[in-house]
């Protein structure tokens, strides 16, 4: 079934499997594209773009999501969940001259929201959409790890910084989707390698410079064999000042441009379409996915089972549509932030909660609409009520307004994956933020005055304010950064940690798929002497350098 996008006048298509899930969750078919439902899904998700605030409660200062003015309150994590406020005390009466929506908006503006989404971490002020970490600064959507700074989706690691999906590793620099690494920088796609420098796809590799598609090499530079004193003499020549590191780092772009890549990055799985996947079974539109059975259009995702239009989802959701952020909920249709609960839709920032509707900030409550408490009869048909309201309105089963999102669009993931502009998100409903955090123009050291190698750094760099040479915006080194920049004799950056990230960002394929047929035309595969036939959905866009293989093909000529 085609269709015109509502949003960004696109064809899209839905799906015959897609027509099943929505009649099994009951909800009419989506009116915009997947995209433009994904964009809309991140608006409502600020990773980290952080302010000082107060808290409106205890007045103590600390570091939040939400700069100082807000419509609503913003609560310290101590204060939010503490009992000394009560959401229930909020509760509004359902008044049926108006659209149930945007009283449920009028309810977001009243209820406190928590400061910063982080849990049991110790010395970790900084971090958000993070949990038991330790010592760790701006590090987002990350779990267990030990001394990291300036990363994102990084898990179990120890002492990596400016590192993004990494995995069980340590001593990283740079690395961007990595597993079980040690001393690794500047690389991509490695997994169990250890001192392996400028190179893409590796495996089981140790000691390599500038190496693509490698398996268990050992002291490598450009694929080829040398021995351990080359090694570390190419190794001191690249790290010895900053202008040889950009050096070895356009060298790096034209070999990973030119290196043999599969049209997925995926594993065991099975008649699913997306990228970066891990035991997917049935799916379409996956990215970042693990693990997922019968569900489509997900990002960021860990054992989904039926669900549709979501992304940051873990441990085991089940039958959700249209939810952005949830650990372990089940039957749920739009809903930002809930947590472990049943039968929660058009909810914002709930807990432990089951049969609610339109509800804000609640904890361990059943049969609540507008955080107001009914019977259970009661809510079933005043829900019921609310529900054929907004199918004639058109809007049951769509996400929350993006409106209502408590974030400017470019405070948000959305701003990361979909490059608006002001004029262009505020025309798509989206909030823009005015106040910019940072600095400008209260350097120290000026621009081309940061000393080009490490060994001319001492401490009292710490006490000074550098410049980012793209953005302009101010910056500081920590200790325990130069401690570490030290330790891997590193030179010192000259981005801020906002524009590092950006450029991690740009190097991961967008969460896009192109449809096109696979590049390979060695004679020496099943194919022949005919150039391989498999078509395959991609997430290399027709226009890029890379020579992208279909499974088999790749599997032949790398692994
Ligand atoms: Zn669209
Ligand atoms: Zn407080
Ligand atoms: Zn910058
Ligand atoms: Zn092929
Ligand atoms: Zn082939």
């Amino acid at each position: 079934m085609q269709r015109v996008c509502k949003n960004c006048k696109k064809e899209f298509k839905i799906q015959d499997k897609d027509l099943v899930f929505y009649e099994q969750v009951n909800v009419p078919t989506p009116l915009c594209c997947p995209e433009c439902r994904a964009m809309k899904r991140l608006s409502f998700r600020n990773e980290r773009t952080l302010y000082h605030r107060t808290c409106d409660l205890c007045k103590k200062d600390g570091i939040s999501l939400y700069p100082q003015k807000t419509p609503f309150p913003v609560y310290c994590h101590t204060c939010w969940w503490s009992d000394k406020w009560d959401p229930t005390s909020y509760g509004m009466e359902y008044d049926k001259t108006k659209p149930f929506l945007t009283q449920f908006g009028e309810l977001k503006n009243k209820v406190p929201r928590i400061a910063l989404l982080v849990i049991d971490s110790i010395n970790c002020d900084y971090t958000n959409n993070a949990g038991e970490n330790k010592n760790c600064y701006l590090i987002f959507a990350a779990e267990n790890n030990e001394d990291c700074a300036y990363s994102r989706l990084i898990m179990k690691s120890r002492s990596i910084f400016d590192c993004y999906a990494t995995y069980e590793s340590e001593l990283c620099y740079e690395c961007i989707d990595c597993k079980g690494c040690f001393k690794c920088m500047f690389s991509e796609r490695l997994q169990e390698c250890i001192e392996v420098l400028f190179s893409f796809d590796m495996r089981n590799c140790q000691n390599c410079i500038f190496c693509t598609n490698g398996r268990n090499l050992n002291y490598c530079i450009e694929n080829k064999q040398y021995g351990k004193e080359e090694y570390e003499k190419k190794k001191t020549e690249i790290l010895a000042s900053f202008t040889s590191l950009e050096q070895a780092k356009n060298k790096y772009t034209e070999l990973r441009a030119k290196s043999k890549v599969k049209n997925a990055l995926s594993t065991k799985s099975n008649n699913a379409t997306g990228d970066y996947i891990y035991n997917c079974h049935n799916g379409i539109n996956l990215f970042d996915v693990r693990n997922s059975k019968d569900s489509s259009y997900l990002a960021d995702a860990e054992d989904p089972l039926d669900c549709q239009d979501c992304n940051n989802l873990y441990f085991k959701p089940e039958r959700l549509y249209n939810v952005m952020g949830t650990l372990q909920s089940t039957n749920c249709i739009a809903g930002v932030y809930i947590m472990y609960c049943n039968e929660v839709h058009y909810s914002d920032s709930c807990y432990n909660c089951a049969s609610c509707f339109g509800c804000v900030g609640l904890n361990k409550k059943n049969y609540f609409i507008l955080n107001k408490e009914y019977s259970k009869e009661e809510y079933l048909k005043l829900k019921e009520e609310i529900v054929e309201k907004m199918r004639k309105e058109g809007v049951y089963g769509e996400f929350i307004p993006v409106e209502l999102s408590p974030f400017g669009f470019n405070e948000t993931l959305a701003k990361e994956y979909f490059d608006l502009d002001k004029e262009k998100a505020l025309r798509g409903g989206f909030n823009w933020q005015e106040q910019t955090t940072g600095t400008y123009g209260k350097e120290t050291i000026k621009k081309g005055e940061i000393p080009d190698s490490i060994e001319k750094v001492d401490d009292k760099i710490l006490n000074e304010i550098l410049v980012c040479e793209e953005c302009n915006k101010n910056f500081r080194i920590t200790k325990s950064e130069l401690d570490f920049y030290k330790r891997m004799n590193l030179p010192l950056p000259h981005k801020d940690f906002e524009c590092r990230h950006k450029d991690r960002m740009s190097k991961r394929n967008p969460r896009k798929l192109w449809h096109r047929s696979c590049m390979c035309e060695l004679k020496n595969h099943i194919h022949g002497e005919n150039k391989c036939v498999n078509e395959f959905e991609t997430s290399y866009s027709p226009d890029r350098k890379e020579i992208v293989y279909c499974e088999n093909c790749y599997q032949q000529e790398v692994s």
